[in-house]
């Protein structure tokens, strides 16, 4: 018998070696596409509200939450989401001024400014000239304004309602405008962009200085009844669902509690950003995680409207993220299987989801800018 060459066996071997790792990579891959849900939650019943008055608008944002993100999770919970029992809804167009697939820097600006603009700039104009955002209207009204999300609050979106800049990249600018947000209840990650800076600046004794009540625990945080408060819980992002202890959630309620002291009425914009992170990861488990966080937030909120009477409540996606198309599942044992179809995001409409007083201002099909304008005429914001 003829020996085996040295350089066969080892070619061989590599062969071998890495057939295995494809083989766990395919596994690990296919499990982040399917998910069981071993324990659904119950959704709340609200009654519908009768009056026509708008004192308090609370828009919530589920960064990278498409109809088919919405659909997975309303087939994981059994049939069952808050989001979907509300009254009236709408669909979105998302592009952004010079491109088809926008991302959270134009989408949010649009919401945010009225205004279509490019791709990746946050809080200015396709010129770079900065906009009044829905929270600088609000404030100059006398109401009350909370921005609380998970990302880093120079991310992409907070920042659409914060900041002004050409270039979201730009993220030690943007914290650096924070200081003049004067947004109220301000509440996320991304500490590293206002304390480790190349102009050695602490953003956060800045803040201080500014009259907010500044904390990194949510601990802290939660002791707070009255005042301004700057909480930036973590270096980077918030933790994922899973690990989050419901933080987002107690947060988005405290929130919304210390702003209706004004008798003036608020605006809240509420977001559930790494619902995004979940569709460039094509991680389904984690997605449902997030979407579940974000939809029993909905719960909460929807039940605090129903108590107030003249709060309208908005639930919409910035755009979709992964090309999501659900391809099998079972309502009754709350198990589902995705497949995506892209890294990035998506150009396909993105539902409205609205409760409240002129709720039905919402229905139809329209485009991003007009959520600015209709929540900007209902609270009497523009001049
Ligand atoms: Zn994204």
């Amino acid at each position: 018998m003829r020996k085996v060459p040295i350089y066969t066996a080892l070619i061989l071997a590599f062969i071998l070696a890495a057939t295995n790792i494809f083989a766990q990579y395919d596994q690990e891959k296919d499990e982040k596409l399917s998910f069981i849900n071993e324990a659904p939650y119950k959704t709340v019943t609200v009654k519908s509200i009768e009056g026509e008055k708008v004192k308090n608008v609370i828009l919530m944002i589920g960064d990278g939450m498409g109809l088919t993100q919405i659909s997975t999770a309303w087939v994981a919970n059994r049939g069952d989401l808050n989001m979907t029992k509300m009254p009236f809804t709408g669909l979105v167009r998302t592009y952004a001024a010079n491109k088809l697939i926008t991302d959270s820097g134009a989408a949010g600006t649009a919401m945010a400014t009225g205004q279509k603009t490019s791709y990746h700039s946050v809080g200015v104009d396709v010129n770079g000239n900065p906009l009044p955002s829905l929270t600088d209207l609000a404030k100059a009204k006398g109401l009350s304004t909370a921005v609380v999300v998970t990302c880093g609050l120079t991310d992409a979106t907070p920042a659409a309602f914060c900041a002004n800049n050409a270039d979201r990249d730009m993220e030690e600018e943007l914290a650096a405008d924070f200081l003049d947000c004067n947004v109220d209840f301000i509440l996320g990650g991304g500490r590293d962009k206002f304390i480790k800076r190349t102009d050695g600046r602490d953003l956060m004794k800045e803040m201080e200085q500014k009259g907010y009540q500044v904390t990194r625990t949510w601990e802290e945080t939660s002791k707070i009844n009255s005042g301004k408060v700057f909480a930036v819980l973590e270096d980077g992002q918030l933790p994922m669902a899973e690990k989050r202890d419901g933080i987002w959630q107690h947060a988005s309620m405290k929130a919304i509690e210390m702003l209706s002291k004004n008798d003036e009425g608020f605006f809240a914009m509420l977001e559930g950003s790494r619902i995004d992170d979940c569709g460039h990861w094509h991680d389904i488990p984690k997605l449902m995680g997030e979407i579940f966080d974000f939809d029993q937030t909905i719960g909460k909120v929807l039940q605090w409207a129903e108590k107030d009477g003249e709060t309208l409540v908005i639930v919409l996606a910035d755009h979709e993220t992964g090309g999501l198309t659900l391809l099998d599942g079972s309502i009754e044992n709350g198990t589902v299987k995705g497949h995506f179809s892209t890294g990035g995001h998506s150009d396909i409409m993105v539902p409205v989801f609205a409760y409240g007083p002129q709720a039905e201002k919402f229905v139809g099909v329209y485009e991003n800018t007009d959520i600015f304008k209709k929540i900007s005429e209902i609270l009497n914001l523009l001049p």
